[in-house]
């Protein structure tokens, strides 16, 4: 196993940074994902480190200084290369920040030209002719024109960076990554000579990120979704193996927590409670009416934790999470919600929870806040996007604690039960 920090990545949210993770484990990589920027230097082993950011949506001026912050760490913990890592739908704003972002980080590294792919195959995001696809439609079809903060009304992620970026944006188009190593290489060197800075690359699958990982071995910076990190450990001689997600065993009692109201996360709550096993219902509206619903719910799972896993949620289908938001508001309603469910999920791992499962992406954010997590080590994928992670907690002593963090849509129906099958 190689020695000293080999990739340093910067992810501009939280689910993001577990996505890029859990890709990189799987290609070989140990790999520790870090809250925000680590105050100090990085206490474990590990070949890759990714650095959750919140920086997606914020102001540009604001995203751009806290990469660098995150950048100066991971230089000075001796990353080899550096990967920017934002939304597989590219999600940015008018006015970034995937460009304003990439561009600071490309002079800070005195780097004249880097790549772009949002393109990541297992989760239906390919990109061709420098257009992105969602599954079968274009990016502006799917949905995401319609996205409330960062709305991607144009397929043509050349067009869209363009307007991001001071420097001249081009395209790797998919006849030179079809023919590998030598021809990506001669297609950077062409654009390269015509002043481009920044190249939007096509890949249609994983052999196309496959043969584009050699040819950006000799990058300082990439930026990319979290395809591209499939094709980058070999270039420091690393092979997939069970060994880079292996993480200590596991111990105490199981929980779900869930905040999410995603289609997919309302499943696995109905297919939870068909098992039988126990499960407890949050309703907003007494959380609002000042009735401590943590306690509650603390008191209830207490004795029942003993003999299996229990799920307290929130969850709800759309028609009533609009009334709720109706009568609190949106935001104050989301805020209320995730601040209960993480006193939850304190409450429960001071109560010997050491196997915690969260659904929700601003959930996860909450409850990771709330157990003073600050560094996990990815461990086994669940599912595509969802793997386990060990943290220390100063809720779990020095045991330490097993946690996954699903962001809505990910995971198969029964995820909620599945989950606790996965450690050995
Ligand atoms: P996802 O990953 O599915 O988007 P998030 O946790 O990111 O899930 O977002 C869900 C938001 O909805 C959170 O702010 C959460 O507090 C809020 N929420 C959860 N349950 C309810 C509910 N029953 N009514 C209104 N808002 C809710």
């Amino acid at each position: 196993m190689a020695a000293g920090l080999l990739l340093g990545c910067i992810a501009d949210d939280f689910t993001g940074a577990t996505d890029l993770a859990n890709n990189l484990v799987r290609s070989g990589m140990r790999v520790v994902q870090a809250m925000g920027v680590p105050a100090g230097p990085l206490d474990a082993g590990a070949d890759a480190v990714v650095i959750a950011l919140k920086s997606r949506t914020m102001d540009p001026a604001e995203a751009v200084a806290q990469s660098l912050g995150a950048l100066q760490w991971l230089q000075a913990q001796g990353a080899q290369q550096i990967y920017f890592k934002y939304c597989s739908t590219f999600d940015s704003t008018a006015r970034g920040n995937i460009g304003p972002v990439a561009e600071a980080l490309m002079e800070a590294l005195g780097t004249d030209f880097t790549i772009a792919t949002p393109a990541f195959p297992d989760n239906g995001r390919t990109v061709f002719k420098g257009h992105l696809f969602v599954g079968e439609v274009l990016l502006s079809e799917s949905g995401m024109q319609n996205h409330p903060l960062t709305p991607m009304t144009d397929p043509n992620l050349v067009r869209v960076l363009q307007s991001q970026c001071r420097r001249k944006v081009g395209l790797i188009d998919h006849r030179a990554v079809a023919q590998g190593e030598a021809a990506i290489a001669a297609r950077i060197a062409a654009l390269r000579a015509e002043g481009v800075g920044l190249a939007v690359v096509d890949a249609v699958s994983n052999d196309d990120l496959l043969r584009l990982g050699p040819a950006f071995k000799g990058l300082p910076l990439v930026t990319a979704g979290s395809g591209v990190a499939i094709g980058l450990p070999g270039n420091f001689g690393i092979a997939p193996s069970s060994q880079a997600s292996t993480l200590p065993p596991v111990q105490g009692r199981q929980a779900v927590v869930s905040g999410s109201c995603s289609l997919a996360t309302n499943r696995q709550v109905r297919a939870f409670i068909q098992t039988g096993r126990p499960a407890l219902a949050l309703d907003p509206l007494r959380v609002a009416a000042g009735v401590d619903v943590a306690a509650e719910a603390l008191a209830w799972a207490e004795p029942l934790m003993a003999s299996g896993p229990v799920l307290v949620y929130s969850s709800a289908d759309a028609d009533a999470v609009k009334q709720v938001q109706g009568q609190l508001g949106a935001e104050e309603a989301g805020a209320m919600v995730e601040r209960t469910i993480a006193a939850i999920a304190r409450g429960l791992v001071q109560r010997g929870v050491r196997q915690l499962v969260v659904a929700g992406g601003e959930t996860s954010g909450a409850c990771v806040q709330a157990l003073n997590i600050t560094q996990m080590k990815i461990g086994p994928q669940i599912d595509p996007g969802v793997p386990w992670c060990f943290a220390q907690s100063n809720a779990a002593g020095a045991d330490g604690l097993h946690l996954t963090l699903k962001s809505g849509n990910f995971g198969t129906d029964d995820f909620f039960t599945k989950a606790f099958t996965i450690l050995p």
